[in-house]
């Protein structure tokens, strides 16, 4: 006789929980196009939630607190820290940035798929935190192309663009420790690739 409680066991009738989502970290030197390439993929697929970062860093023109950043105090930075809010934090020319964990947290296990937009050191605490992560990271077509995107960029001293130039070479350097490599050369191209992968079922 068949045993009533194996329909139970087998869910049958039950609300499944979701599978869990994939995280995906994009990383990449600075001036390369990650948030060219973010803004394009939050029009592009609205299911795909992006994390909202804190930072020590003053608010750009044209930055919202909550949208691009939530712009934090030193001290508020380091109670974050404290209590263990933060995914993963890093130091990245003169400020701190951070990805607050629960947010990020809840929505993977209600099977949303999250992006992360964050620099080297942060990914590496990402591969360490959640070994299932998958880390892409952005490349620039040339060298070349990268000085001249970051010299380019007139809202910064030339100080700090000569510390984002020595960070970027670092960062260039370790691309061979990301699952993956995309080379900006087209931001619809790189965004298309990035949907595919993001969306991609965790562990495939
Ligand atoms: P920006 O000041 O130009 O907005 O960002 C500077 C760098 O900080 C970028 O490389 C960006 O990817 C990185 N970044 C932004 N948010 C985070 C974060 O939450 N954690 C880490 N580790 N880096 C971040």
């Amino acid at each position: 006789m068949a045993d009533p409680s194996a329909d139970r066991a087998c869910g049958a009738g039950l609300v499944q929980a979701p599978a869990p989502a994939r995280l995906t970290v994009l990383s990449g030197p600075s001036g390369v196009g990650k948030s060219t390439v973010v803004a394009r993929l939050r029009r592009a697929s609205p299911r795909i939630w992006l994390s909202v970062s804190v930072t020590t860093r003053a608010p750009r023109p044209g930055e919202a607190d909550g949208r691009e950043y939530r712009f934090v105090s030193e001290s508020d930075f380091d109670a974050m820290i404290s209590s263990g809010e933060l995914l993963e934090w890093a130091q990245f020319a003169g400020n701190r940035y951070g990805t607050p964990r629960a947010p990020v947290e809840e929505r993977l296990a209600s099977g949303v798929p999250v992006l992360l937009e964050i620099d080297l050191a942060g990914a590496r605490q990402v591969r360490r935190a959640v070994p299932g992560a998958l880390l892409v990271f952005l490349a620039p077509p040339s060298w070349a192309e990268l000085v001249r995107r970051l010299t380019g960029r007139d809202t910064e001293p030339p100080e700090v663009i000569q510390r984002r130039l020595e960070v970027a070479q670092v960062e260039l350097a370790a691309g061979s420790e990301f699952d993956i490599t995309l080379v900006n050369t087209s931001v619809e191209d790189v965004c298309h690739q990035l949907v595919a992968l993001t969306e991609a079922p965790s562990g495939q």
